[in-house]
């Protein structure tokens, strides 16, 4: 056999549709999986099923398999994110040679990769945390790719990468070199924290929508509305999942009211409260499916709230509608300035427009929005700086207070909808009550306060007490 261009660790989901992909596209390629109790014929399995490509190598031993990869080797990690990384580095160190390059593809936090980055870099190995979005589907056909590390080391992947990446509407690759250490994972963070919110905002209009209609008049309307400027995947499949039949019963019913995470709009959120940005609808979306999963006492508290009456809700669907688009402004905007505050913070210079082009296929967040959010970044680093933007947020405002109170008359929490409107509300407020906290802190802890009739570099402190 060849040697390989390239090399996969790691054949779960993930890990076996981007080694398909990478042989398709002409690249020889070496695959390696742990032989772990119950997991003994992974490789076997998976060079059986596509015996076809006849480009594949399989390993179970780590030697081998490093042996079988053209130098500088270039192996993709696509094993799970935290310990394992860690282990496989070590696993992998002795028989590497300076120059070679790691690339973790997991959903790493973007500090381990920081750290990594630094560790390997002392032993002359590249390391590159690469955020992967598309789920098994992406990965097969093109997911999109966001790689951080060193400009040199990515120009040494950059052919593979940019080949087996989603294509943008101009033909481009959705992948580009996003910046250095951990900015690739921190990126890929915040993508999975906007994909909370924008699933969020979507349940909570199926809450809002299904008072008054059926699931196949719900996602009618999805499905116009994907016609148009709010056209993204996951209105795409919520209108799929919508129309889904188990015999006669939606499947949609039968699934259990408890939604799982796996971290990464968690890592988002703190990463907003560490930096100092207000991602709020980002931690609503969070703190929501920490809410489904209390069933329990959900249902014994059910029982015991006034029942409301069985009216429909009077359903204006064009208001809806524009509260939708305005909360989905307001999301990419929280989440793209917290991407702007960590480079700040971090002197990472990335580039907001460019992350929005990869950003535009491949993706979980794919959207017709992100193609505008592409172009809007050249001119302006936040999206309500645009103009346009402004007044079109401006003008839906009311939408949204509308479509909040509706939902409240039902009882139907729309703790995403919320966020934005408040978010927007205290954004575009002169004053704000904080004089008062800030009052309450220099009462209690003399933490002191400015004042507005005296100049901003003074602090002053109150006796509060009134004798
Ligand atoms: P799977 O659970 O399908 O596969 C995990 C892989 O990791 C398996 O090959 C498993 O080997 C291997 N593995 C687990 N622990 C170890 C270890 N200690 N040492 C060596 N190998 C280990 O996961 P996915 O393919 O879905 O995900 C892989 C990574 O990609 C994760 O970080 C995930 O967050 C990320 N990701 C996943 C996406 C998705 O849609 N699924 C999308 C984007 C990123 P074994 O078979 O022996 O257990």
């Amino acid at each position: 056999m060849i040697k390989s261009d390239f090399g996969v660790i790691g054949l779960g989901v993930m890990g076996k549709s981007i080694s398909l992909n990478v042989s398709e596209n002409g690249f020889p390629i070496s695959v390696y999986n742990r032989e772990f109790p119950g997991e003994e014929y992974v490789v076997e399995d998976f060079l059986k099923t596509n015996h076809s490509f006849t480009n594949i190598q399989g390993f179970t031993e780590l030697k081998s398999f490093i042996d079988s990869q053209k130098t500088p080797r270039k192996i993709f990690l696509m094993i799970k994110a935290g310990d394992a990384i860690d282990q496989m580095i070590d696993q992998l160190l002795p028989f590497l040679s300076k120059g070679d390059i790691i690339i973790d593809g997991g959903n790493s936090h973007y500090l381990d990769t920081k750290k990594r980055f630094d560790f390997l870099s002392s032993k002359g190995i590249n390391f590159i945390g690469c955020g992967v979005s598309g789920g098994e589907e992406g990965a097969r056909s093109g997911p999109s790719m966001m790689p951080g590390g060193t400009k040199e080391s990515y120009n040494q992947v950059s052919q593979i990468l940019e080949t087996i990446a989603a294509k943008d509407s101009n033909g481009k690759p959705c992948c580009t070199f996003v910046g250095p250490e951990g900015s690739g994972h921190f990126v890929k963070m915040v993508h999975n924290g906007i994909e909370y919110a924008e699933m969020q905002l979507l349940t909570e209009l199926y809450a809002l929508l299904s008072t008054t209609l059926n699931y196949q008049e719900i996602a009618q309307y999805f499905l116009e509305w994907n016609k148009g400027e709010l056209e993204s995947f996951l209105l795409e499949i919520t209108a799929n999942i919508l129309q889904k039949k188990e015999g006669n019963d939606y499947l949609l019913d039968k699934i259990l009211d408890k939604a799982q995470n796996k971290g990464t709009g968690s890592w988002s959120s703190i990463a907003a409260l560490n930096l100092g940005y207000p991602n709020t609808i980002m931690s609503s979306a969070v703190f929501a499916r920490y809410i489904s999963s209390f069933k329990e006492k959900r249902v014994v508290y059910s029982n015991q709230t006034k029942k409301l009456s069985d009216e429909k809700l009077s359903i204006d669907i064009e208001s809806i509608k524009k509260a939708y688009q305005f909360a989905r402004i307001i999301n990419h905007q929280q989440g793209f300035a917290l991407i702007k505050q960590a480079t700040d913070v971090y002197e990472w210079n990335l580039n907001l427009s460019e992350l929005a082009r990869i950003w535009t296929n491949g993706c979980i967040i794919r959207s017709a929005l992100m193609n505008d959010l592409s172009s809007l970044f050249t001119k302006n680093e936040d999206i309500i700086d645009d103009s346009k933007t402004f007044k079109f947020l401006n003008q839906f405002e009311n939408d949204v207070s509308k479509t909040i109170q509706n939902a409240f008359s039902k009882r139907i929490a729309l703790d995403s909808f919320c966020s934005a409107y408040n978010y927007w509300i205290s954004m575009t407020s002169n004053k704000l009550p904080a004089n008062l906290i800030q009052a309450q802190r220099d009462y209690f802890g003399a933490h002191t306060y400015q004042r507005i009739d005296k100049d901003s570099n003074e602090y002053f402190h109150t006796n509060w007490k009134v004798k």
